[in-house]
């Protein structure tokens, strides 16, 4: 299955698709997909951690609205349940509020899937694994997560969507898919964001030195922002898909390394501060994503390299920032 058949083969100008979450990075990004391929979207997003400028421009309605307290929805075939802040330092502002919206906002979607038939993916996350104790990660894992620390209102909220989801599958028969995303980053991402490739890029463009949290022998593995959305669109739209799949990148990099591979693509030295290891910060992180190969015939693409190189000309062109940079208008 190219990318290109994908589209013979999955035509949804006759589909109508709710995407919560749609103006954030990655909902953003999926948005354009689904409307490349003709589908009908409306997007639902409180923009706590989104951007109006970032919902194109071909979307139908854009409510700003809690996905946990909705307005009234007309029915949708197909609802992707993006919506939830992400990034840890964004996500840990306000903990109660990313367990509402990963808990209850999940319950309210799956109403939705439930009343109207329609199917739902429900973005779950490489976090439910916490600081993982097997290496790489299958979706048979069952995780290594502390419930009471700073990342558990992520962590175990998203535990918890999966497990309400996987309970309205067995006992209300709605067609649930769950992928669980690893690290993505590329055009888009908020410069502000906190997480480590934006702060870098944008680190390196501002003449700052690169903030290496702990002594950046932690691992991650990072996977470009299209190859994640063809693994989510491939998600929602297979035939079935009664397990969660991990949809991220194979390859495993350490911090220092991806401050090195910045220095390397930019042809210059920077600057590094070596900063804190925030609590409960996993020591590794890498999916096994035999299952996505098999299940969704998918695989990402894009090296990290070229990944960084269109993610620092994405950043450039919107550089310099500002501090309120996509702050809602
Ligand atoms: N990190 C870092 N410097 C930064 C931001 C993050 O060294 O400026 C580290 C962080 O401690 C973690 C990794 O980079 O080990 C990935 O962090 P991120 O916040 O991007 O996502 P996470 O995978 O932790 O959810």
């Amino acid at each position: 299955m190219t990318r290109e058949s994908l589209r013979e083969v999955y035509d949804l100008s006759k589909r109508t698709i709710l995407l919560t979450g749609g103006a954030g990075f990655i909902g953003s990004h999926l948005a354009d997909r689904l409307l490349s391929l003709g589908a009908t979207v409306d997007v639902l997003d409180n923009f706590s951690t989104g951007y109006a400028h970032n919902i194109p421009k071909g979307v139908r309605n854009a409510w700003k609205e809690d996905v946990a307290a909705p307005p009234k929805l007309p029915a949708y075939d197909l609802i992707f349940h993006l919506a939830c802040p992400a990034s840890p330092p964004r996500y840990q502002a306000d903990p109660v509020a990313t367990f509402r919206t990963a808990v209850y906002g999940t319950v309210s979607m799956l109403e939705e899937a439930r009343k109207n038939r329609s199917r739902i993916l429900l973005a779950s996350t490489s976090e439910i694994y916490g600081d993982p104790l097997e290496h790489p990660q299958k979706e048979t894992y069952w995780g290594h997560v502390n419930p009471i620390g700073p990342r558990s209102c992520y962590d175990e909220g998203k535990r918890a969507a999966e497990t309400i989801g996987t309970d309205y599958r067995r006992k209300y028969g709605i067609d649930l898919r769950i992928v669980r995303i690893f690290n993505t980053y590329g055009p888009r991402m908020d410069p502000f964001d906190g997480r480590v490739v934006s702060n870098f890029v944008r680190q390196a463009l501002d003449n700052l030195p690169l903030t290496i949290y702990g002594d950046g022998s932690q691992s991650r593995s990072f996977c470009y922002v299209s190859d994640l959305v063809e693994g989510i669109l491939r998600a929602g739209l297979v035939d079935r898909l009664d397990e969660p799949v991990n949809l991220g990148n194979p390859a495993e990099f350490t911090i220092k390394e991806l401050t090195g591979l910045i220095e390397d693509v930019l042809g210059h030295p920077l600057k590094r501060e070596f900063k804190p290891l925030p609590e409960d910060d996993p020591r590794r992180r890498r999916p096994d994503i035999s299952r996505a190969r098999a299940l969704l015939s998918w695989t990402p693409e894009v090296s990290l390299r070229d990944g960084i190189l269109r993610t620092l000309d994405d950043f450039r062109a919107r550089h310099p920032f500002h501090p309120t940079d996509g702050t809602l208008p």
